[in-house]
């Protein structure tokens, strides 16, 4: 599935976003920031894995949340890398905190709108 097309389909099944002017609206779901991305192109949000590929997550939705770009690196950098790991206790907190976020926010696709 091409990339645009994934991000819309997390964005349809997020309640903070909105469709607005040729982009999508909403809330990061790491640090809950306003999010807004191109809605033909993907630009302006990265797709999270929620839980990591590499720790066993897979493409379900709901283990998939849109984010900054740079939350999503950071993340990626600080959390999801093993070697900087120290806390296994407190990481697995935090990716439940991000799932439950997820599944707060969920609503059920498809929704029609007035593009
Ligand atoms: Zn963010």
């Amino acid at each position: 599935m091409p990339a645009p097309a994934l991000k819309e389909q997390i964005a349809r099944t997020d309640n903070t976003f909105e469709r607005a002017a040729g982009a999508w609206v909403g809330k990061c779901l790491i640090c809950n920031g306003r999010l807004s991305f191109d809605a033909r192109t993907g630009f302006g949000a990265n797709v999270e894995h929620i839980m990591p590929r590499a720790e066993g997550g897979g493409n379900d939705l709901l283990n998939l949340g849109l984010t900054h770009p740079h939350c999503n690196g950071e993340k990626g950098r600080n959390w999801d890398n093993r070697k900087k790991r120290s806390d296994a206790a407190r990481y697995a907190a935090l990716v439940q905190g991000f799932l439950d976020r997820r599944k707060a926010r969920w609503r059920d696709a498809p929704i029609t709108w007035r593009i």
